[in-house]
C-alpha cells in the first residue's frame, strides 16, 4: 500500500487526463465514491470524467458532479466516452474488479493505453490494474477512497481536505453499502470515517433523506404490489424469494432504480438468513443475494448463476428463462440446506 501511495502520489504530481468509470447499474457507492474521487483530483488540477457504463436511479441525480457523469450506453454520449477513454493517461475503476462489471465498455477499457487504478471491496480481482487499492474488509469503496485521500494528504485534518459536496458523497456510499450502519462491515473505521467526514458540515440526515425518502409513489405502489403478491417463504430452507416478470415491471413502469433494495426486504421475515430476487430483463434475469451471517451468497452467486459479489450481498445473471433460473435455483436448495440450518 505504501508504495503505492508514493508511486500515486509521484504520477499525479504531473497534472493528468482521468476517466474514472464504475459497475454497470451503478449504486450509491459506485457513483459515491467515483464523483468524490473526481472531485479530490479535480481540485488537484487533473482533467477528469467521470463515465457510467449505464443510467443509474434517479434518487442518485444529486450528487454533486452527476450533471457532468457520461453515459456509456447513451448512444449519443458513447463517441465521447471512447474519445476521453483514448486520450486519458490515466483510467480509474471504483468499486468493481472484473470488467465484465463494465458490460460493453469493459472491452474499451480493457484496450486503452493508460494505466488503470482500481479501488475496489470485492473479492477476487482480476488484475488489469497498473495500481490496486483493494480490501476487502472496507465496507464501502467511498470507505476506500476517504482513507486514500487522507493518506494523499499526509493526515491533514478533514475539513481541509474534504468540502461538503465531497463529504456528501463519500457519506452516500458508506451509508448505504452499510445499510445505514446495520450490516456486518460496519467496523470502527467506518464510524470514524464518518465522524471525520461530518467536521465538514455536511447534513448527514439530508443525505439520508435523499436517497431513501425520495421515491416516486409507484415505487412504493409496486413495493407493496411485491411483498403483497409475489414474496414465497421457505421455511425448510430459511429461504425467501421474488421473482419479477418484465410484463410485471411494465405494468407498474417500472425502472430499474425501482427495484434496488426490493431484495432486503425478504431477510425482515423471521428466521430467514437468505433472501433472492429474480428480474426478468431485456431478455436476461438479474439475479440479487442477500444473506445474513457466516452463509456466503457470493458462493452461490458465483458457483452457479456468472456472478459474484460480497458475502452477504451478491448478484448474478441467467440467459435461461425466468422459469427455468427459478426452477435451477429451488434444485440446488437442498444441497444447501444443512449450511442454511446451521447459521446462528
Ligand atoms: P445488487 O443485487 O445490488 O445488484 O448487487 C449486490 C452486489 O453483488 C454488488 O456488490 C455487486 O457488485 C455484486 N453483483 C451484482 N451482480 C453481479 C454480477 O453479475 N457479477 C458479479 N461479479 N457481481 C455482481
Ligand atoms: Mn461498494
Amino acid at each position: 500500500m505504501n508504495q503505492t501511495i508514493e508511486e500515486l502520489r509521484s504520477f499525479l504530481s504531473q497534472p493528468q487526463k482521468i476517466v474514472i468509470t464504475t459497475h454497470r447499474d451503478p449504486d450509491a457507492d459506485a457513483l459515491g465514491s467515483s464523483l468524490g474521487w473526481a472531485s479530490y483530483l479535480l481540485k488537484k488540477g487533473h482533467e477528469v470524467t467521470v463515465i457510467s457504463p449505464t443510467d443509474y436511479a434517479a434518487n442518485l441525480r444529486w450528487l454533486s458532479g452527476m450533471e457532468h457523469v457520461l453515459v456509456y450506453e447513451k448512444a449519443s454520449e458513447q463517441g465521447k466516452c471512447k474519445r476521453k477513454i483514448e486520450q486519458a493517461t490515466l483510467i480509474c475503476c471504483l468499486d468493481f474488479s472484473a470488467l465484465s462489471r463494465l458490460k460493453d465498455l469493459g472491452k474499451v477499457v480493457q484496450e486503452a493505453a493508460a494505466p488503470k487504478m482500481m479501488i475496489d471491496h470485492h473479492l477476487e480481482p482480476e488484475h488489469f490494474a497498473k495500481w490496486m487499492v483493494w480490501d476487502t474488509t472496507a465496507a464501502a469503496t467511498a470507505q476506500l477512497v476517504y482513507e486514500l485521500v487522507k493518506e494523499m494528504e499526509g493526515g491533514l485534518p478533514a475539513e481541509q481536505i474534504f468540502d461538503i459536496p465531497m463529504a456528501e458523497c463519500l457519506y452516500a456510499g458508506i451509508m448505504t453499502d452499510t445499510g445505514s450502519f446495520r450490516h456486518g462491515n460496519v467496523t470502527p473505521a467506518v464510524h470514524l470515517a464518518v465522524a471525520d467526514l461530518m467536521r465538514t458540515g455536511f447534513d448527514s440526515s439530508r443525505v439520508h433523506r435523499l436517497i431513501y425518502d425520495n421515491a416516486p409513489l409507484s415505487r412504493l405502489q409496486f413495493l407493496g404490489y411485491v411483498l403483497c403478491n409475489k414474496l414465497t417463504v421457505l421455511p425448510e430452507y430459511r429461504t425467501a424469494y421474488m421473482v419479477l416478470t418484465e410484463a410485471e415491471l411494465q405494468k407498474f413502469n417500472s425502472s430499474s432504480g425501482e427495484t434496488e433494495g426490493i431484495v432486503n426486504y425478504g431477510l425482515q421475515v423471521e428466521n430467514v438468513i437468505m433472501s433472492a430476487m429474480f428480474i426478468e430483463r431485456k431478455g436476461e434475469v438479474k439475479i440479487s443475494f442477500r444473506s445474513v451471517g457466516s452463509f456466503s451468497v457470493r458462493d452461490l452467486a458465483s458457483t452457479h448463476f456468472s456472478g459474484g459479489g460480497h458475502k452477504n450481498a451478491s448478484g448474478g445473471r441467467s440467459e435461461q428463462s425466468v422459469n427455468e433460473t427459478v426452477a435451477r435455483f429451488l434444485s440446488i436448495l437442498p444441497s444447501y440446506q444443512e449450511e442454511l440450518l446451521s447459521v446462528d
